[in-house]
């Protein structure tokens, strides 16, 4: 249950089980067309908690499960087209998905207003800079500020943090709470916060993920991986290990993706930046890249970099985006978090 202390008394709204009832449908039916429950237990296992879940998941995949044989999968898979018998939806149909879209706000309106209203869901947004540049107090911001309502319906909810970095720190969530006058303890019990440890584990960590998201039904709304390259850069060292690298982040990056749209939450992904030398060389304006490089940039729908201004002002610029005009804003890191730079 959401810790509703701080927060509208019916945080499921309406809104949401309407969501829910279109989308998202449990497993569990396929009982029905006769797959037994040990099978269903261990998709479950494995994070694969809806239809669109087990759609989301090629066969190859699937028959990976421990105690899958390539005949269960073949007679699930069989069970998902009778479950699902269109594909298709019309166009008036996705608009009506596409309402449930909500946005989180960082806390600033300026880079609220350069992001079209805030972080989005069903969409990864990926800030990346320098160190220092606010990524984590961003991060830390966004943990506080997706538990408030907000605009367009949006009635705040859970938090799920994945840190491999080590520098999640409560007590600043504290001092933002203040600023927003939320229930310190209610604020911090809405969030769920793992450290992972090694790219894998970062990748094991969102079978856990899409459980709970599942568990909880429409209570998460926000899902936040500080830093995602930082241990795929530690585990994975020189151009050998390259497109393995890449392919580990492209199963990672796809697996965030589904769980964006599978349980309508937005997807806050911070990243680092390489200076390529031969960038510089070729007299280029902008020659620090975020990494990751054409799979980070293709599983972002948002994509932000941060920079340092005066003393605790940063400029957010939309990078790389075709369809949004390559404005800034300006915003401030304070102790109550990411707010409008003053003057
Ligand atoms: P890295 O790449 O090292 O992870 P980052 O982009 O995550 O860097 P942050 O840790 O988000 O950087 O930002 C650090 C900045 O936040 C510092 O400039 C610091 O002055 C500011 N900051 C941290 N805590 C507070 C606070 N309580 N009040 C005001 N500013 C703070
Ligand atoms: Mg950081």
């Amino acid at each position: 249950m959401l810790e509703e202390q701080s927060l509208p008394p019916e945080i499921a709204s309406k809104f949401d089980e309407e969501f829910e009832d279109d989308y998202i449908q449990d497993i569990d039916m396929l009982q029905n067309f006769g797959i037994n429950s040990l099978d269903i237990k261990k998709l479950k296992s494995s994070g694969i908690c809806t239809i669109k879940g087990v759609q989301m998941m090629t066969k190859k995949r699937l028959c990976a499960i421990k105690g899958l044989s390539e005949a269960k999968v073949d007679k699930i898979k069989e069970c998902i087209t009778k479950i699902v018998t269109s594909n298709f939806l019309t166009a008036l149909e996705v608009c009506q998905k596409r309402q449930h879209v909500f946005q989180i706000s960082t806390g600033s309106t300026e880079l609220d207003k350069l992001l079209g209203g805030g972080i989005e869901s069903m969409a990864i947004t990926e800030v990346f800079g320098e160190f220092r540049t606010g990524k984590t107090q961003l991060s830390h911001t966004l943990c506080v500020t997706a538990q408030l309502p907000g605009s367009n319906n949006y009635t705040g909810g859970k938090v799920c943090f994945i840190d491999t970095e080590n520098t999640f720190r409560p007590d600043r969530l504290k001092d933002i709470a203040e600023r927003f006058n939320l229930d310190e303890e209610a604020m911090l019990k809405n969030i769920i916060y793992a450290r992972a440890y090694t790219s894998e584990h970062q990748n094991e960590l969102l079978d856990f993920v899409a459980a709970k998201f599942h568990e909880e039904s429409g209570v998460f709304k926000l899902l936040i991986m500080d830093s995602v390259m930082a241990l795929f850069r530690v585990d994975f060292s020189g151009r050998g290990e390259l497109s393995d690298r890449q392919q580990k982040l492209a199963q990672m990056l796809s697996r965030l993706q589904k769980i964006s749209e599978e349980y309508n939450v937005a997807i806050f992904l911070t990243n680092q930046m390489t200076s390529d030398p031969g960038a510089a060389l070729s007299f280029q304006v902008d020659p620090k890249k975020p990494i990751g490089g054409n799979i980070m940039a293709h599983a972002s729908t948002t994509r932000i970099s941060l920079r340092k201004g005066r003393g605790e002002n940063r400029i957010a610029k939309i990078y790389d985006s075709p369809n949004m005009p390559e404005s800034e804003a300006t915003f401030a890191i304070t102790l109550g978090g990411i707010a409008d730079a003053k003057d």
